[in-house]
C-alpha cells in the first residue's frame, strides 16, 4: 500500500491482542485483556478529545440493566460508574391527551434499569483503561482493511497517510458498519446481512428547567401513529429526548424540513411536551438523523486470529435497550471463555461464537419483537390488559412466573432461554386474554391449571440439553431473576 510504514513484529506477540474500536464495548475488553495481563494495542478513528466530545448524532443516553451492570461489576469498575447513572423505575406513557400511565420495570422497587450518558461512559471506560500502562492508544486510526493472510491491518490517519500494523490476534469492536467484518466477508471468511429500518431518529433537549413537572427516575414514552419519543433522564434532571419517526412519508424525517412544518408537527403530535422544548425546530434541524440497524454475522471469528464483538457482531435495533448490554455481556462471557480454556485462543474463540449466536439471535428478534409492541402495541387496549395481567402474574406466583420483559433486564439468563420463556408467557397470556378483558373478571382457578401447564412447559425446556431454543451453556450458571 502506498505511504505505508511497516513495523516488525514482536518476540512476545502472542500476548499482545490489537483492538480495533474504542467505542463502549472495545473500552471494557480492552480492561478485561489487561487485567489478565495481555499488552493491548486499542485503535480508534475519533480523535482522543473527540471521543468524549461527540456522538456522532447517535443516542447520547441509554438505559444499562443487568447485563451491563455485572459485566462492570466483574471488570471491577461498577463503583465509578455508578455515579453516572439514573435509576428509571418505570416506564411513564403519555396519551395524546395528556394522560399518563405507569407501567413498572421490575417486580420491587429495588427492580430498575438505569440511565446513563454515552459520552460520560465512553469517558469513563476509557480513563478507567488508561490506569493500565499495557494498553497502548492509536487514536485518529481508521481501518482500511484487515489482510487475514498476512495478519496486517491498514489504517489511515486524519492528514491521508496510512500505516501498516502487523497483528497477531484482532478483535473487532468497530461497531454496526464494522471493517473488521467487511474485510473478513471480502475475503470470504463470514457471511453477514446489515438490515436497516424505515425509521430514523432525531436527539431532542429537554432542559432541566422544563422537565420539572415529568416524574423523575422515570422512562418516558409518547407513543402515536408512526412515531414515537422516548425520555431519559439525565443526572442534572433534565432529560434526552429520542425522537424515532419514518425516514419518509407523511412526518418523516425528509417531509420535517423547516421551522414551522416542525413546530406544527409538535404543537400537534406532543402538546404536553411542545412548550419544554423551547427550540425544538433548531434542535430537529441542527441534529444529525441517526439509522438503526439489525446486524447478522456468521462465524464472528477466523481461526483464532480474527474475533468480532458487540455490534460489530449482532447489532441491534434499540427497542429492548439491550445493544450496550448484550456487547458488555460478550465481554464477560469471553473473559469466562479465557479461564475455562486458559487463554487458549483456538479453543476460545469458536466456543465464544457458538455460545454467543443463539442468544444474540434472540436478542435481536426480541428487539424487533418490542419495535412493534412500542409502535402499536402500548396504545392498545388488549396489549395493556396482557401487561397488566402479567404483573398480577408475577406478583401471585412469584417464584413461578418471572416475565421475559424481567429476566432480560434483571437477569443474566441467556437471551436464547428468556426469550423460549417469553414464548410460553405469550401462549398463557393469550389464552387469559381470550376469555376476558378485566383483572376483576379473571377466572383464577383457570389460571391455575394453565399455570400448572406453563411450570411443564418450562420443566420440558429445561430438559432440553440441545433444543434450539436452549443456547449451548455458557461457563457461568446464570443468576435466576
Ligand atoms: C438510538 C439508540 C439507542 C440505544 N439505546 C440503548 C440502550 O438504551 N441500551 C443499550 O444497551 N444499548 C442501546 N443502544 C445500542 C448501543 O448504542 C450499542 O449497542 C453500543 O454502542 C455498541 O457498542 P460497540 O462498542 O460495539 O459499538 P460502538 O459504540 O458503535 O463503537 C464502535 C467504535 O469503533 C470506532 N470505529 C468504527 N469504525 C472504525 C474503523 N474503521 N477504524 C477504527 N475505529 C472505528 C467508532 O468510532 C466507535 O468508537 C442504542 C443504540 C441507538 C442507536
Amino acid at each position: 500500500m502506498t505511504g505505508c510504514t511497516k513495523r516488525s513484529r514482536r518476540k512476545s506477540d502472542a500476548q499482545i491482542i490489537s483492538i480495533v474500536g474504542a467505542g463502549l464495548v472495545g473500552g471494557l475488553l480492552a480492561i478485561y485483556l489487561a487485567r489478565r495481563g495481555y499488552e493491548v494495542d486499542v485503535f480508534e478513528s475519533r480523535s482522543d478529545s473527540r471521543v468524549a466530545a461527540s456522538d456522532n448524532g447517535r443516542s447520547i443516553n441509554l438505559a444499562m440493566s443487568c447485563r451491563g451492570v455485572t459485566a462492570l461489576s466483574d471488570a471491577g469498575i461498577l463503583p465509578a460508574v455508578e455515579k453516572l447513572m439514573v435509576p428509571m423505575r418505570a416506564r411513564a406513557i403519555h396519551d395524546e391527551k395528556g394522560e399518563v400511565k405507569y407501567q413498572a420495570f421490575g417486580r420491587r422497587h429495588d427492580e430498575y434499569i438505569n440511565a446513563v450518558k454515552r459520552t460520560d461512559l465512553n469517558e469513563l471506560l476509557l480513563e478507567e483503561a488508561r490506569k493500565f500502562p499495557s494498553i497502548r492508544w492509536h487514536f485518529d486510526t481508521r481501518l482500511l482493511h484487515l489482510d487475514v493472510s498476512e495478519k496486517e491491518a491498514h489504517f489511515k490517519r486524519p492528514d491521508g497517510s496510512q500505516f501498516t500494523h502487523a497483528y497477531q490476534r484482532v478483535i473487532g469492536a468497530d461497531g454496526a458498519g464494522s471493517q473488521v467484518r467487511a474485510s473478513l466477508q471480502q475475503q470470504g471468511l463470514v457471511s453477514t446481512s446489515r438490515v436497516f429500518i424505515s425509521h430514523g431518529y432525531k436527539e431532542i433537549a429537554i432542559s432541566s428547567a422544563s422537565s420539572n413537572h415529568l416524574a423523575r427516575e422515570h422512562l418516558h414514552l409518547w407513543p402515536r401513529e408512526s412515531v414515537v419519543l422516548l425520555g431519559n433522564p439525565n443526572l442534572d434532571n433534565s432529560v434526552t429526548g429520542s425522537l424515532f419517526l419514518p425516514l419518509k412519508g407523511e412526518n418523516s424525517v425528509a417531509n420535517l424540513d423547516n421551522e414551522p412544518r416542525i413546530k406544527a408537527f409538535f404543537n400537534k403530535t406532543f402538546p404536553d411536551i411542545a412548550p419544554m422544548v423551547p427550540d425544538v425546530a433548531g434542535d430537529f434541524l441542527n441534529h444529525p438523523v441517526g439509522h438503526m440497524s439489525t446486524v447478522k454475522c456468521s462465524p464472528w471469528h477466523h481461526e483464532d486470529q480474527c474475533l468480532l464483538i458487540g455490534d460489530a457482531a449482532h447489532g441491534l435495533i434499540p427497542f429492548f435497550g439491550q445493544g450496550m448490554n448484550c456487547g458488555f455481556e460478550d465481554c464477560r462471557i469471553l473473559n469466562e471463555f479465557l479461564d475455562l480454556y486458559h487463554d487458549d485462543w483456538s479453543r476460545v474463540m469458536p466456543a465464544f461464537y457458538l455460545a454467543r449466536k443463539p442468544d444474540t439471535d434472540a436478542v435481536s428478534e426480541m428487539s424487533t419483537d418490542n419495535h412493534h409492541e412500542i409502535q402499536t402495541g402500548i396504545r392498545d387496549p388488549r396489549f395493556n390488559f396482557k401487561k397488566q395481567l402479567e404483573q398480577h402474574l408475577m406478583q401471585r406466583y412469584p417464584a413461578r412466573y418471572v416475565s421475559k420483559h424481567v429476566l432480560v433486564m434483571f437477569s443474566n439468563m441467556p437471551y436464547a432461554t428468556a426469550l423460549a420463556h417469553g414464548r410460553l408467557q405469550n401462549t398463557l397470556l393469550d389464552r387469559v386474554c381470550n376469555q376476558t378483558t378485566q383483572l376483576s373478571d379473571v377466572d383464577w382457578l383457570r389460571v391455575d391449571e394453565l399455570m400448572r401447564e406453563y411450570d411443564e412447559s418450562l420443566a420440558r425446556l429445561k430438559r432440553m440439553p440441545h433444543g434450539h431454543l436452549e443456547t449451548t451453556p455458557a461457563p457461568t450458571s446464570w443468576e435466576s431473576a
